[in-house]
Parts: structure tokens; C-alpha cells; sequence
């Protein structure tokens, strides 16, 4: 069994003109629930959103969790910073696994782990992207054709990130930008995996390569078997 918390700042499908409202009925974290619940019956699914108190991120919450997915775009900046600091400590200690997802890259969060300013080139038109599997063995390419088309917003680089410990998917757009959009890491004893798709104007979180790897992503980044180290003061092993 793997706890899964799909968190999603649920702004954009609450503003009736805006296209997510229609594409996304049950918000962006409606969609990716049902796309994990749909690919791993060892999932056990909650969702959690910016208005919910503590941002619906309690410790208690937060302790149940095994890996938490991140969805945010215009409201990063309402995220309190203690309960960053408090997200963050469950990740680089505890080992829970975090996915950041498509505008997620500007997160306090993700910001904060990867140290860098995750900025990038973006462009919001009628772009079709093609993602390419370039670490076909890895456990999150797994299932996942060598590559897929997707209507989305362009992300270009240079992406202002450390260079990741796995970079398992890069995608091309028809402007003729490319990016790094499947980026894994390790922060202390947990995971942190980046995937690009999921602009909020396009139904991509229905598209089943993108849940799939949205899936693979929170079985690769999940804690199971993880040994904490031990730190501090510690006896010589030899004999003096
Ligand atoms: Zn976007």
C-alpha cells in the first residue's frame, strides 16, 4: 500500500470563464486522483488544497503520507512558509516522496529543494509537445512508449535547475524549443521527481502516458525499504 496526497492549489477551475473549469470538473486534483486510482489498485488516494486549513498539510496529515504530488501556478506565494519548512522536513527526513508537476517548478517547495531560481522559458499558444523516453529501463519510463504527443504550454530551456540525478524524459515542441521534463532527485532520505506536462488549459491529466507516469513516478518516489542513517556522536569500532 502506497498513501498518496494529490495537493493542488484549486484556483483556476473555481473561475467559471477560465478553460480549466469546464476541462477540469473535479479540479486538476480530481483528475490526477482518478489517474492513480485507475493505474495501482496499492494506492490508498486523499487530495488536499490551499484553502483547506493548514493548506490541508497538518503534520498529522503529512505523517500519513507517503507521497505527496504538488500542482500550483498563481497562488505560490499564499503558501505559508512554515508549512513549507514542514513539508520540506517530512521529504529531506522522514523520506516522503514528492511530485511536482508542470508549473509546480516555481513552488516555494520545489524551489526550496532544488536551491536554484527553477526559472524557464514558457510560451502559451497552440504548441504540441513531444515527450521522449530517454531512460527507457528506468522504473518511472516503465510501460511508457518512446515517445507522446501532447497539445500543452511550451516550456523551453535553459530550466534553472541543478542537473538532475536522473533525467529520464526530455521533450521537444513545434516552435523547436526542448526541455528537461522528467527530472529525478534525491534530497536526504527522499525522492523528488519533476514532470512538465499539465498545463491547466488542456486535458492532459486525462491523458494515459501522462497518468502512467504520474503512477510510475509515485512508485519510484515512495519510501518502502528505505534504512534511515544514523548520525551523531559514535565509538571507535577498532581496539586502541
Ligand atoms: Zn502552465
Amino acid at each position: 500500500m502506497t498513501r498518496v496526497l494529490v495537493w493542488n492549489e484549486f484556483r483556476h477551475e473555481k473561475k467559471s470563464d477560465h478553460p480549466a473549469a469546464t476541462i477540469y470538473p473535479k479540479g486538476i486534483h480530481g483528475a490526477i486522483a482518478e489517474g492513480l486510482i485507475e493505474n495501482d489498485k496499492n494506492f490508498v488516494v486523499k487530495t488536499a488544497t490551499l484553502d483547506d486549513p493548514e493548506h490541508g498539510l497538518t503534520e498529522a496529515i503529512l505523517n500519513e503520507t507517503d507521497v505527496l504530488i504538488w500542482w500550483g501556478h498563481m497562488a505560490h506565494h499564499e503558501v505559508q512558509d512554515d508549512i513549507v519548512a514542514r513539508v520540506k522536513k517530512h521529504v529531506v527526513e522522514r523520506g516522503m516522496g514528492l511530485v511536482v508537476l508542470h508549473s509546480g517548478h516555481f513552488s516555494k517547495i520545489f524551489k526550496s529543494l532544488m536551491g536554484t531560481t527553477c526559472d524557464l522559458k514558457w510560451r502559451e499558444s497552440d504548441d504540441i509537445e513531444r515527450v521522449w523516453v530517454i531512460e527507457p529501463s528506468h522504473p518511472i519510463a516503465a510501460g511508457v512508449p518512446q515517445h507522446f504527443e501532447l497539445p500543452e504550454e511550451m516550456y523551453g530551456e535553459r530550466f534553472d535547475i541543478p542537473a538532475p540525478d536522473n533525467l529520464v524524459m526530455v521533450s521537444w515542441f513545434t516552435g523547436g524549443e526542448v526541455f528537461r521534463s522528467g527530472c529525478c532527485y534525491h534530497r536526504g532520505n527522499g525522492k523528488v521527481f519533476y514532470f512538465r506536462p499539465g498545463h491547466e488549459s488542456y486535458p492532459t491529466y486525462f491523458d494515459k502516458n501522462v497518468r502512467l507516469v504520474i503512477a510510475n513516478g509515485v512508485r519510484w518516489a515512495a519510501p518502502h525499504g528505505l534504512v534511515r542513517p544514523t548520525y551523531g556522536n559514535h565509538k571507535s569500532h577498532e581496539r586502541k
